[in-house]
């Protein structure tokens, strides 16, 4: 039986691929500690690992906000100054548990900073693609300059907090950009070697286990009852980038006349009652239970989330994909690539789409669902042959009793 800690950002992509993982590993005589914000406890706790806050700091609240808001080179900073203030109580933890080993989430690089400077190995979790290696995010020469000349002009404030933490902790500099994508001594990914990107090239400390899905129902309530209308159009672009008013009343706008049934998941942030009003064939809920929901759905049309993604192609469902952000733009393309979706609004600004852009893509899809179908139910596959959360939990065991590297 190992000891291990891990330590995770209060997102939930970031956090539910990491449950079914660490309740298996509990499961099995591993002891886990599970560091993330006190507001995440409740989501975390039932998974039966050992919940540590970290400190509350009014900064590390509005650094963890400003991490959501799409910009990367403001969150690789956001993320740098979080890691500067959380430095100290890492360090105190690690240095008072004394871990075999050190889970980190790949945005939480002072967790592995912390691991490094006191010998501990250290294993990354990762949520999205790995890039490196001939994978790049698919942008634009144009956004590639923007986006070097934003990290450019943010450097002179990392090298002063990477000359700070240096000079008071004895750690070593992650690099601004690596803030936002961090590597450990071996890497789980939860996506399959075939999806990733240039996959068969990544060394084997990169673990392709695949999505950690548990098939557990949920406990949330939903109307199942109301779904009286075929064929079923699941809509959702997540828990993050959601407070869209614009694009849930396209749908409205879309598919209001639709024969098919529509469940429209709009996030917490928005209030039911500034949508206006809601087509009879649409049910429309803050939060739904989206494993359940997509068992009973024939596509998804989604914000291309790789929980999302995951969970979608899982069960053989076809895409079509909307992405809001660079790295959903890359799963779109995957999802496109392999011939299990559609990708609709990926010219910048992404997510850009019209009532009728969405009704043609929807209606495609489900004139040739047959092909977009095997192709989803195939890449399924590759994700249960990953092995998902029992592989990831193995791994890591064996990496907390073979010692840094040999896992
Ligand atoms: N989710 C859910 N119900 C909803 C909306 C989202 O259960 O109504 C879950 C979904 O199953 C997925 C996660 O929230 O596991 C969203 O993660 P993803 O990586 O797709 O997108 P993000 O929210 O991080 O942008």
């Amino acid at each position: 039986m190992s000891k291990t800690v891990f330590f995770n950002i209060p997102a939930s992509g970031h956090i539910n691929p990491s449950l079914p993982i660490v309740a298996e590993m509990v499961r099995r005589g591993e002891r886990v500690l599970y560091i993330n914000t006190e507001e995440t406890r409740s989501q975390i706790e039932p998974s039966g690992v050992t919940f540590i806050p970290y400190p509350t700091l009014p900064e590390l609240e509005n650094l963890m906000k400003r991490a959501n808001n799409g910009n990367l080179a403001g969150n690789a900073l956001a993320l740098a100054e979080i890691g500067e203030r959380l430095l100290p109580f890492t360090l105190e933890l690690l240095q008072r548990e004394k871990p075999d080993y050190v889970i980190f989430d790949s945005l939480a690089a002072w967790g592995k900073q912390a691991a490094g400077k006191l010998g501990i190995p250290a294993a990354a979790s990762i949520v999205t693609f790995v890039l490196g290696y001939g994978v790049m995010p698919p942008v634009s020469p144009g956004v590639a300059f923007q986006m070097i000349s934003e990290m450019a002009r943010r450097l002179p404030a990392y090298w002063q907090i990477a000359r700070r933490t240096r000079n008071q902790f004895g750690v070593k500099p992650v690099g601004l950009i690596n803030t936002l994508m961090n590597y450990g001594d071996i890497s789980l990914v939860y996506t399959s070697v075939e999806f990733q990107p240039n996959g068969a090239r990544f060394p084997s400390s990169y673990r392709f286990v695949g999505p950690p899905i548990s098939q557990r129902s949920s406990t949330i309530d939903f109307p199942y009852e109301q779904i009286t209308r075929r064929p079923v159009i699941y809509i959702s672009l997540g828990t993050i980038n959601n407070e869209n008013l614009d694009f849930y009343r396209q749908c409205f706008a879309a598919f209001g006349n639709h024969p098919g049934q529509f469940i429209l998941s709009v996030g917490n942030k928005i209030n039911l009652a500034d949508l206006g009003t809601i087509p009879s064939n649409f049910i429309v809920r803050n939060f739904v239970p989206q494993m359940d929901v997509l068992q009973r759905s024939d596509v998804f049309v989604t914000h291309g989330g790789m929980n999302s993604v995951h969970e979608g192609l899982f069960y053989g469902l076809p895409l079509v994909v909307i992405p809001q952000q660079a790295e959903q733009a890359m799963v779109a393309g995957q999802v496109a690539k392999f011939g299990a979706g559609v990708a609709l609004g990926t010219k910048p600004p992404l997510g850009q789409v019209s009532a009728a852009e969405l009704w043609q893509a929807v209606d495609h899809v489900l004139r040739h669902e047959d092909s977009y179908c095997a192709a989803a139910a195939a890449l399924g596959d590759t994700f249960r042959a990953a092995g998902g959360y029992l592989r990831a939990a193995d791994a890591l065991i064996t990496f907390g009793q073979n010692g840094r590297g040999k896992g």
